[in-house]
């Protein structure tokens, strides 16, 4: 199944897509993730895409469009993907449709997380992240916290925070940018008809991991 996630940071679109990704074999495919490894590894597109992410602005989708598209071409995405950070903008999803279509596929689901204000930047300032390229497994110091303080429980490796997610300035710039450009999208789909919207939210005890079992639960039953 071709599954889309939508949700403003914080929301925990990362970690629903990745237990979605876990139970179903499709692979989960991160933007924001793919961009990272490029800086990381000092590539010419992780060069150029961080002069934007620094300052969380969204990457051209001259950059953008190509890179997903290429990932949509390999063999695990065949049987369906989890999109986590794509599309972004309306022009994306346009994009995105465009070149499914070309390769005879489309979107079937779009899962949009909705989690109130007051706990997204909370959210994002306890969010920590493995440093091993190869585990990058996600956590977080309240909610989700690893077993042993700042050392990651798949790997061993230690945690960091994101750089993104140090600078208040930009963790602003993108829950802007979310609201400008993003939540759009949430119409786009429900004129579809394959919108579902869920609530994620300590004050009603319903995170990230219930929705995704929920979700499971239900394309199994399909
Ligand atoms: P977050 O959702 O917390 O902003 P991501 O890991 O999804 O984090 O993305 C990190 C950064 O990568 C974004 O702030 C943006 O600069 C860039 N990025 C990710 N996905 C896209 C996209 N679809 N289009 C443009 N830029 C993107
Ligand atoms: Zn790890």
């Amino acid at each position: 199944m071709n599954i889309i996630m939508l949700g403003a940071q914080g929301t925990g679109k990362g970690t629903v897509a990745g237990f979605i990704s876990q139970e179903t074999g499709w692979p989960q495919i991160s933007t924001g993730e793919i961009f990272r490894k490029n800086i990381s590894h000092q590539t010419q597109l992780g060069i150029e895409a961080d002069k934007y992410i620094s300052k969380g602005n969204l990457v051209p989708d001259e950059i953008t469009v190509p890179m997903v598209k290429s990932r949509l071409l390999q063999p695990d995405a065949q049987e369906g993907f989890i999109l986590d950070g794509f599309p972004r903008t309306l022009q994306q999803a346009e994009a995105l449709d465009e070149m499914l279509s070309e390769m005879g596929k489309k979107v079937e689901l779009v899962v949009n997380l909705e989690t109130p204000r007051e706990e997204i930047i909370d959210r994002m300032m306890t969010r920590r992240v493995c440093t091993n390229p190869n585990c990058k497994e996600t956590y977080n110091t309240k909610l989700h916290p690893p077993k042993v303080e700042g050392i990651c429980d798949k790997c061993g490796s230690p945690l960091k925070q994101r750089e993104d997610d140090k600078d208040p300035k930009a963790i602003e710039r993108r829950l802007e940018i979310y609201e400008e450009k993003t939540s759009p999208l949430i119409d786009f789909y429900k004129q579809k008809g394959i919108l579902r919207t869920e609530t994620v939210s300590i004050a009603i005890n319903h995170l990230g991991k219930d929705v995704a079992s929920e979700i499971v639960a239900d394309i199994n039953a399909k």
